[in-house]
């Protein structure tokens, strides 16, 4: 387990696939154990290592991740098999936005970590699977220093990019339903909560 997760750590740098910092992941992986977290979405699986991870962090946790980019999601079931968490991890492959998702089932956990542009929407979205007393992760509110500088990035994409974390961070600030607590962690992480335990 151990020589596969480093070898999806080379995989991931030699292919540059973005995956989670070490000390995010740890810091998920404790979020999970603490709060007995037994159902986990993850938005953006890349090659599984995050999903990998947190279904191994403890006994009766299972993870439900959706990846829309065909060779990642490929790469991810390979990694699941062979770490056998194929019972403990559901893959995916479709664009997050168009996922139907069965009612029935509200997670502990939802941990976005797919296209930043897109992290309102996926919050908007997703915000009605999770449970009462549930939390939503979201990664990378750092984008590696460039949050809080977009007036100074010269890249329009970039800027573009920037421009919309830095909205998101805002709009997660400003909700009126959600509870928001961000740590200087790894790329940058927050903790969002329902205001009102329900
Ligand atoms: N969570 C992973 C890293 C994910 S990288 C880890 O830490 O190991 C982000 C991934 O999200 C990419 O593989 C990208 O293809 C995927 N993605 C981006 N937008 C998406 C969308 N709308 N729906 C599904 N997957 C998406
Ligand atoms: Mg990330």
């Amino acid at each position: 387990m151990k020589e596969l997760i480093v070898e999806m750590e080379d995989y991931a740098s030699k292919k540059n696939v973005p995956i989670i910092e070490k000390k995010s992941i740890a810091f998920i992986m404790k979020y999970i154990k603490e709060h007995n977290v037994k159902n986990v979405l993850e938005i953006g699986s890349a090659i599984g290592y995050s999903a990998i991870l947190m279904a191994s962090s403890k006994e009766d946790v299972f993870v439900t991740t959706i990846e829309r980019d065909e060779e990642r999601y490929m790469e991810c079931l390979k990694n699941v098999k062979r770490c056998g968490l194929d019972k403990k991890i559901n893959v995916v492959f479709q664009d997050a936005l168009d996922v139907n998702l069965s009612e029935d089932l509200k997670y502990d956990l939802i941990f976005i970590d797919a296209a930043k542009g897109q992290y309102t929407r996926f919050f908007e979205k997703y915000k009605y699977f999770l449970k009462d007393n549930g939390a939503i992760i979201t990664d990378n509110l750092k984008f590696h220093g460039y949050v809080g500088k977009s007036d100074k990035i010269e890249s329009k994409n970039l800027k573009g990019l920037v421009e919309k974390i830095e909205n998101y961070i805002d709009f997660l600030k400003d909700n009126t339903e959600f509870e928001t607590k961000f740590y200087d962690i790894g790329d940058g992480l927050s903790v969002s909560t329902w205001k009102d335990e329900k």
